[in-house]
């Protein structure tokens, strides 16, 4: 290979990634403009777990969030491996927004923060708090694989819970899309752990 060949390979190479990185700048984009018109919030700060995993916040995430997300994506992988799951096992596949809780106490005082979030298709079930329900997370796009969580400042579990709980939603959907489509709606019965 010459010289201006190599070159000239060298120049589309840059341009194909360069390519691919502005669409997944375009994706991130979408997918913050969602998280956004869902929770009202706006994401100021970006970081990533120490396991590397996505995460915006509307304040700067404490290094215990952080940590409690890789905890929960931990325990999402290993379940998702022992159902035979391939995909998306990665730290890095993983966007996490959190987001200001509507409430942090639940009906029996336990701290609790939820998203407000409309009924839909929950209207009329236990969960309906009229016009709305109280969710812990929620998925906000399948691919990239996103959710939005509630602001923590203790039971730290919870979190790990709650990302557990949301990336199992994402795993089926990029793994077995049967099972994603068969638990996908909890108003039609059925919660968490899917997986076991
Ligand atoms: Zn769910």
């Amino acid at each position: 290979m010459n010289k201006k060949v190599f070159f000239i390979f060298t120049i589309s190479a840059l341009a194909v990634f360069a390519f691919f990185s502005q669409q997944g700048f375009a994706q991130d984009r979408r997918v913050l403009a969602e998280a956004q018109r869902v929770t009202g919030d706006s994401f100021a700060f970006r970081t990533r777990t120490p396991k590397g995993a996505n995460v915006y916040g509307v304040i700067r995430p404490s290094s215990n969030v952080l940590r409690a997300i890789d905890t929960g994506l931990t325990d999402l992988f290993a379940v998702a491996r022992k159902n035979g799951y391939r995909n998306r096992l990665n730290y890095s596949n993983y966007s996490i927004y959190i987001g200001k809780a509507d409430r942090t106490k639940d009906s029996t005082g336990q701290y609790s923060p939820d998203f407000a979030i409309g009924s839909a298709q929950y209207a009329g079930t236990i969960y309906d708090q009229g016009g709305y329900i109280y969710a812990a997370g929620m998925v906000i796009a399948n691919d990239p694989c996103s959710f939005v969580i509630a602001e923590h400042t203790r039971n730290f579990e919870r979190v790990a819970d709650v990302v557990r709980y949301e990336g199992e939603h994402l795993v089926l959907y990029h793994n077995d899309r049967r099972r994603y489509a068969a638990t996908a709606d909890h108003s039609r019965g059925g919660g968490h752990p899917i997986l076991q």
